[in-house]
C-alpha cells in the first residue's frame, strides 16, 4: 500500500507467546510447499521499470490450472499499452445459489528496489534467523501467495464452499502512472468480481521486541489522496524596479496560511472504534485523551493532546501540505508566475468541492488560484463495521493471538480499497501478518517478514476465509 500507517504507540494488553518457531526443519509439508510458492514470487519481479505482473499471474495461474481450476474459471487481463501490468481473477464456485462471493484481493507490483542500496539482492528471496528477506515478502506478496496457497489447498482437497470465492491479483497499485487492475476491473469488470465484500492489504498486527504480537488492526476505511496546484500570476517587470506585487511573494503567503490551517475535527465508526480500544489500559496523557476523545468528540483538551502525535492528528482531520514549488522564469525578472503543489489527504466523506472552498476561504486571496488536480475521486463510502465481517476476524483473532485486541484502523494512507468502495463491494484490510517495532521496511531498504508471522498469519487467514465461506 502507499503510505501504511497503523496507530502510533499502541501499548495495549500483553501478547501471547507463540510457541512455534519456523525453522526449515520443522515446517508441516503444506508449509513447505507455500514457502516454494511465495519464494516463486517475491522472486519474480513485478516493479514497473524492469518488472512484469502479467509474468507473476501467469506463474500464479499456472499453479491454480495445475489444482484443478479450469480455463474458465482462470481470467487474464491486461490492456495493449501496458502490457506487462496484467492481472487474473480466479474464481471457486460456491454451493450457495442466494449467499454472495467474497473477493480477495491483492496487487502483485512492488516499489522499485535498487541492489546497490539494499544488504542483500531485493529480488532473491533470503531466509536468515527467521527472517524472510525481499522486495514484496511484506507489501503485497505474502496476502496474495495467501491467497493463492488457499485456494490450491481447496480445490486439491475438493473443499466446496458455500459462497464462491474470488481471487483478483492485479498491478499498477504502487504507481500512479501504471494500469491500475483494481480500477479497472470495478469499471469494466463489475460483475466478474462482484461481492458481498473483499479482503485486502492495509491491516495487520504489532508486535513487541521479543516478538509477542500485542494487537491486530483491520483495516476500515482510508483518507482519499487529492491534489491541488496553488497558483499565482502577475505583470511581472525588470528586478531592478521591483514592487511589493509579486507572485512568490503572494504565494508565500498563501502557503503559510495553508500551514496554518486545520481542518475541522471529524471522526467516523472506525476510528472513535480505535480511539476507544487502543485506548484501554493506558494510563498516560495520550491514552486517556484516546478514550475521551471516543466518548466526545468535542473534548478540545483531548483533542490537543492527540494532535501531538503526527498519526492521530491525520487520523481526525483531512490534512493538506505544500510538497512541491515552482516560480518565476529568470533571475533578473519580476515573477510572472508561481506555483505548489497541495497534496491533501481527505477524511473519508469529504469532497473535492469542500476540501477545495476550505482551501479558498484559509487563503481569502482571490488571486490565489486553487486548481484541483486529476485523478478526482468520487465520495468514497466507508466501509462499514459490519459484525459479520469483524466478528468472525474477531473470533479467529482470539485464537490465534490470545489477549492481543482486534482494533479497527483507519488509514491515513491509500490502497487499492478505494476503487472497489465507489462501485459497492466494501474493502477491509485484513490482520493476520505483524510486524515488530522496527517495522518490515516494506516500500523502504531490506523489507521482511519474519517466519512466524508468515506462517502463523497465513494459518490465521486460511481458517478465516473458510469461516466466511461457510456463513450465509
Ligand atoms: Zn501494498
Amino acid at each position: 500500500m502507499i503510505g501504511r500507517i497503523f496507530g502510533a504507540a499502541l501499548a495495549l494488553a500483553s501478547g501471547l507467546g507463540l510457541a512455534h518457531t519456523a525453522t526449515a526443519q520443522d515446517l508441516r509439508p503444506d508449509q513447505v510447499r507455500f514457502r516454494e510458492l511465495y519464494k516463486e514470487l517475491v522472486e519474480t519481479n513485478t516493479s514497473l521499470s524492469v518488472g512484469s505482473c502479467t509474468v507473476a499471474a501467469a506463474k500464479m495461474g499456472a499453479h491454480l490450472k495445475a489444482a484443478g481450476f479450469t480455463d474458465a474459471q482462470l481470467i487474464y487481463f491486461s490492456t495493449p499499452d501496458h502490457p506487462k501490468e496484467g492481472g487474473l481473477v480466479a474464481i471457486l464456485p460456491g454451493t450457495s445459489k442466494t449467499a454472495k462471493p467474497i473477493l480477495l484481493l491483492g496487487h502483485l507490483d512492488v516499489v522499485e528496489a535498487k541492489r546497490a542500496d539494499w544488504t542483500r539482492d531485493p529480488f532473491t528471496f533470503i531466509e536468515e534467523n527467521g527472517i524472510f528477506y525481499g522486495r514484496g515478502t511484506s507489501d503485497m506478496k505474502v496476502i496474495d501467495a495467501t491467497w493463492v496457497d488457499m485456494l490450491v489447498r481447496f480445490k486439491e482437497q475438493k473443499y466446496a464452499p458455500k459462497r464462491t470465492l474470488k481471487l483478483a491479483l492485479t498491478c499498477g497499485e504502487e504507481t500512479l502512472a501504471a494500469f491500475n487492475g483494481a480500477d479497472w476491473l470495478a469499471k469494466n469488470k463489475r460483475d466478474l468480481i462482484d461481492a458481498e465484500f473483499a479482503l485486502n492489504e492495509g491491516g495487520g498486527g504489532r508486535a513487541d521486541k521479543d516478538g509477542q504480537v500485542q494487537s491486530q488492526g483491520v483495516q476500515v476505511g482510508e483518507k482519499v489522496v487529492q491534489q491541488f496546484r496553488l497558483e499565482t500570476t502577475n505583470p511581472g517587470g525588470h528586478s531592478s524596479v521591483p514592487i511589493r506585487d509579486n507572485a512568490i511573494y503572494e504565494l508565500s503567503q498563501a502557503l503559510l496560511k495553508v500551514r496554518d490551517y486545520e481542518f475541522p475535527l471529524a471522526m467516523n465508526d472506525t476510528t472513535r472504534s480505535f480511539f476507544a480500544k487502543a485506548g484501554v489500559g493506558r494510563s498516560d496523557p495520550t491514552g486517556l485523551a484516546m478514550i475521551a476523545i471516543a466518548k466526545d468528540p468535542n473534548d478540545k483538551a483531548a483533542e490537543a493532546e492527540l494532535n501531538k502525535d503526527r498519526g492521530f492528528h491525520s487520523m481526525l482531520r483531512t490534512t493538506c501540505v505544500a510538497t512541491l514549488l515552482d516560480g518565476g522564469h529568470a533571475e533578473n525578472a519580476l515573477p510572472q508566475r508561481a506555483g505548489a503543489n497541495i497534496n491533501c489527504r481527505m477524511f473519508p466523506g469529504s469532497t473535492m468541492e469542500d476540501t477545495k472552498a476550505k482551501l479558498e476561504a484559509a487563503i481569502s486571496d482571490p488571486g490565489v488560484k486553487v486548481i484541483p488536480l486529476q485523478p478526482i475521486r468520487s465520495k468514497p463510502n466507508p466501509p462499514p463495521l459490519d459484525p459479520k465481517v469483524i466478528g468472525p476476524m474477531e473470533r479467529v483473532a482470539a485464537k490465534y493471538f490470545p489477549g492481543a485486541p482486534l482494533v479497527p484502523t483507519m488509514s491515513t494512507g491509500a490502497s487499492d480499497a478505494i476503487y472497489l468502495a465507489p462501485v459497492g463491494i466494501p474493502t477491509y484490510g485484513v490482520p493476520g501478518f505483524w510486524s515488530g517495532p522496527e517495522g518490515s521496511g516494506a516500500h523502504g531498504l531490506n523489507e521482511h517478514q519474519s517466519a512466524k508471522s508468515v506462517f502463523v498469519g497465513r494459518d490465521y487467514l486460511t481458517e478465516l476465509v473458510k469461516t466466511y465461506a461457510e456463513a450465509g
